[in-house]
């Protein structure tokens, strides 16, 4: 017996735009694939940041955005662009602002990449109703009124997630941490609160980036790096970093428990496991050439796959 037809695609309106989504927690390699797609296989690619904190100008490394060095010269989109001094950059603000970048790229032939950990960003772009006043990720526990996710997408959607299992993750982002402050995350941190930055910008956007509120008790009696003679500037200093560890790992906790949640309500998510490349990054004796092999292997080359597929379907 034949199989039953499959029924046909309503030909109302005009054909979806085709996206893709880079998700993933903080730190799982999300900028990196970005960067490996657009300058090795897609070379008409924009990226279009998807995370809340890097919207803004300023703290460029508190907030990890990707260098210039970095960029190899991908057009980049979204990325320190709204001032962190006036009102919170919303989700709607974002659905709106990104669509309108989405169209300009198509309408010079380009692939769209939106990129980046924070879902409500995500999700207030690509659900074809989106309502402002409702916030579907951040619920009280327990929900006196519990809601759904969508799963009605105005977008012709490619997501691929880019998974670390959270043990090695957390590993990673610890020695993340340390890394970004040798880079200068600190003296970055020093300026913003002896200019008076930390006062001018909103406490609700920018100002609660990872970094900020762990360290104001340390500034409030403290103007630089610890000295060695004072053991008490030594030791706010310290719990100041390990809580940067600590909300950082919540933080790729929260957002993977987010992704579950949008696949779970139906979002169709490729998932990536990079965890053996994160593996090779947090051993002792880690060498660059071994991530990079694994890391094409597991995360490049499926993505490559799944791209394909999905811009010839
Ligand atoms: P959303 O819930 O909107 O999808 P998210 O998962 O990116 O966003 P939240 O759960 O709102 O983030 O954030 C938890 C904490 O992490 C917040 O204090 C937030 O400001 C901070 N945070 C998120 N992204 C960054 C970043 N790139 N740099 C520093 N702090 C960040």
């Amino acid at each position: 017996m034949k199989p039953p037809l499959k029924p046909s695609i309503p030909t109302t309106g005009r054909r979806k735009r085709k996206i893709v989504v880079i998700m993933g927690a903080t730190g799982a390699g999300k900028s990196r694939l970005s960067i490996d797609l657009a300058t090795r296989f897609f070379k008409n690619s924009e990226i279009i940041n998807s995370d809340k904190m890097q919207v803004y100008t300023g703290l460029d490394i508190t907030t990890n955005k990707i260098t210039m060095q970095e960029r190899f010269n991908v057009p980049h989109h979204l990325l320190g662009v709204i001032d962190p001094t006036k009102a919170v950059f919303a989700p709607s603000d974002y659905r709106k602002l990104a669509s309108d970048i989405i169209s300009e790229v198509v309408s010079r032939n380009g692939l769209p990449l939106i990129v980046g950990g924070s879902n409500s960003l995500i999700y207030s772009l690509v659900t074809k109703r989106f309502d402002p006043d409702l916030d579907v990720f951040n619920r009280p526990d327990p929900d006196p009124n519990p809601v759904s996710v969508s799963s009605e997408l105005c977008y012709d959607c490619c997501f691929i997630w880019v998974d670390v299992r959270l043990p090695v993750l957390n590993r990673y982002l610890t020695k993340r941490v340390d890394e970004m402050l040798d880079s200068g995350m600190f003296e970055e941190l020093v300026e913003f609160f002896w200019t008076g930055e930390h006062k001018k910008v909103n406490r609700s956007g920018l100002g609660q980036a990872i970094g900020i509120p762990e360290f104001e008790a340390y500034f409030e009696k403290f103007s630089g790096f610890p000295r060695l003679e004072d053991a008490s500037s030594k030791e706010m200093y310290n719990e100041a970093v390990r809580w940067i560890k600590e909300n950082t790992c919540q933080l790729a906790k929260k957002q993977v428990s987010k992704i579950v949640r949008l696949r779970d309500a139906g979002w169709e998510l490729k998932r990536l496991d990079a965890t053996e490349a994160f593996r090779a990054v947090v051993t002792p004796e880690y060498r660059e050439g071994t991530m990079a092999e694994i890391w094409d292997k597991h995360v490049v080359e499926p993505s490559v796959k799944i791209i394909n597929q999905f811009l010839d379907e």
